[in-house]
C-alpha cells in the first residue's frame, strides 16, 4: 500500500456524525458537515450525510466542483464570503452562501438573475470573533436591501465563534444572536429559515444550556472528523478520536548521536528537540515532512518523540526496536495537520468501512472495503 497515505475509517465518521446529530436533534439543532479539512473528498462527505448531516458547507470553490463532479446533489453551501470574480461559477454549485459585502452580494443576485436562479444569502454577523461577519447594528439595513434585490433571498442569519480569537461562544452572546435573528425579522420581513449558531466550539454551549433560542443550525467540521473539542482539544464523550491515521514509511534507522553538532549546521530547524541519548533510544528518518503535513499537530506513538522535521523528514527518537527501513508508523493528527494533509498531492486516501448500513461488515470489524481516491 502506498505511504504516506491518510487511512479513513467511514464508519467511525458516520458514528461520530450520528451521536453529534442525535444529541443536536433533541435541541432543535440540524447539523450541515464542513468538508473544508477533507478538501471536499466526496466519500468523506458522504458518509457525513449517511451520518444525518443536513447538507454541507465548504469554504472554497473548487473543493465543492470536485462534490458536484462526484454527482453528490445536496445542498452546499459557500461558509468563506464568495470572491468577486467567482460568482458566476458559485451560481453554477451552490445554493446559497454566507455573505458579509453588499457588492458581493449585489453580484451573485446578477449572477443569479443572468442564470435565471434565486440564490440564497444568509447574512454573517460580527458577534466578537473578529474574523468576518456584519456589526450587528447593520444587519438589519443590509437585510432589507438584500430582500428588495432580484435575484437573492434572505435565508438567514450566522456567527462563527474561536477562529481567529480563540474566543468560546457564551450564553450571552448566543442569546445575542436569537435578539439579533428576531429582530431582522422584524425589520425585513421574511422569516429566518436559518440561524446558524456557529462551529464546533459551540457544542459546549449546546450541551451545556437549557434554551439554544433561535438557534436552528450548526456547521461541524472538526468535531465530528476528530471527535474533539476544538478549544481544549479534548474528546467529546462518545466520539472516536482516530478516525483518521496518517501512516508513514521507515527510511532511515541508526544510532546517530543525539545532539547534533553546532558547526555543521548552517540553517536552524524549525524544531529540534533533545532526545535523551539513551541505549535503547533509536533515531528514525521517516519519507514525511513540512511539505505534507504540520508536523507540529501529530500525535506521537507512545514511546516516540519528535526530534524535528524538514520539507521531507521527519526525525523521531523512538524505543520502539521493531522498526526497520520499510516499517510503516501510524499518527494521529489535529485539525491543522489534517487539513495540510488532505491537501498533500503526495498523500494517498485510503478509505475503510465504506459502505453504509452494511451492519454486517460493520459488526465483523476489520473487514474492509479499500478505495483509492
Ligand atoms: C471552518 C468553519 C466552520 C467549521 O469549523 P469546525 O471547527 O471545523 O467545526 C464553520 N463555519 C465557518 C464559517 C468556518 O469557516
Amino acid at each position: 500500500m502506498s505511504c504516506p497515505r491518510i487511512e479513513v475509517d467511514l464508519r467511525k465518521l458516520r458514528h461520530n456524525t450520528r451521536t453529534v446529530v442525535e444529541r443536536l436533534k433533541g435541541r432543535g439543532i440540524r447539523v450541515t458537515a464542513v468538508t473544508k479539512a477533507v478538501c471536499g473528498h466526496p466519500a468523506i462527505a458522504q458518509a457525513m450525510l449517511d451520518g444525518g448531516a443536513e447538507g454541507l458547507a465548504e469554504a472554497r470553490l473548487s473543493n465543492v466542483k470536485r462534490l458536484r463532479q462526484a454527482g453528490m446533489t445536496c445542498p452546499i453551501t459557500l461558509i468563506r464570503t464568495p470572491m468577486l470574480s467567482q460568482v458566476d461559477d458559485i451560481m453554477q454549485v451552490c445554493e446559497a452562501s454566507y455573505n458579509t459585502e453588499i457588492s458581493v452580494i449585489a453580484a451573485l443576485a446578477a449572477a443569479a438573475l443572468r442564470q435565471n436562479k434565486v440564490h440564497g444569502v444568509i447574512l454573517m454577523a460580527e458577534m466578537g470573533d473578529l474574523r468576518e461577519g456584519i456589526m450587528p447594528q447593520d444587519i438589519g439595513y443590509i437585510g432589507q436591501q438584500v430582500v428588495d434585490m432580484p435575484g437573492v433571498a434572505l435565508k438567514g442569519i450566522g456567527a462563527n465563534f474561536a477562529c481567529l480569537s480563540g474566543m468560546a461562544p457564551s450564553a450571552t452572546k448566543m442569546q445575542a444572536l436569537t435578539s439579533l435573528a428576531n429582530k431582522v425579522e422584524g425589520q425585513c420581513g421574511p422569516f429566518l429559515e436559518t440561524v446558524s449558531g456557529g462551529n464546533s466550539a459551540n457544542l459546549t454551549w449546546v450541551f451545556g444550556s437549557r434554551a439554544t433560542g433561535r438557534i436552528n443550525d450548526l456547521r461541524i467540521g472538526e468535531a465530528i472528523l476528530l471527535g474533539v473539542d476544538p478549544i481544549t482539544q479534548e474528546q467529546i464523550g462518545g466520539l472516536f478520536r482516530d478516525t483518521f491515521s496518517l501512516v508513514a514509511e521507515v527510511i532511515e534507522t541508526d544510532a546517530k548521536t543525539m545532539s547534533p553538532s553546532i558547526s555543521t549546521v548552517h540553517h536552524a530547524p524549525a524544531i529540534v528537540r533533545l532526545v535523551p541519548a539513551t541505549s535503547e533510544t533509536t533515531r528514525i528518518i521517516l519519507a514525511l515532512g513540512n511539505q505534507d503535513v504540520d508536523v507540529e499537530g501529530l500525535s506521537m506513538p507512545a514511546g516516540s518523540t519528535l526530534i524535528g522535521a524538514t520539507s521531507d523528514h521527519l526525525v523521531i527518537g523512538t524505543t520502539e526496536q521493531k522498526l526497520r527501513v520499510g516499517s510503516e508508523m501510524r499518527f494521529q493528527m489535529n485539525y491543522s495537520a489534517l487539513m495540510r494533509a488532505m491537501a498533500a498531492p503526495d498523500i494517498q486516501t485510503s478509505l475503510h468501512n465504506d459502505r453504509p448500513g452494511s451492519q454486517a461488515n460493520d459488526a465483523h470489524g476489520p473487514k474492509k472495503h479499500l478505495a483509492l481516491v
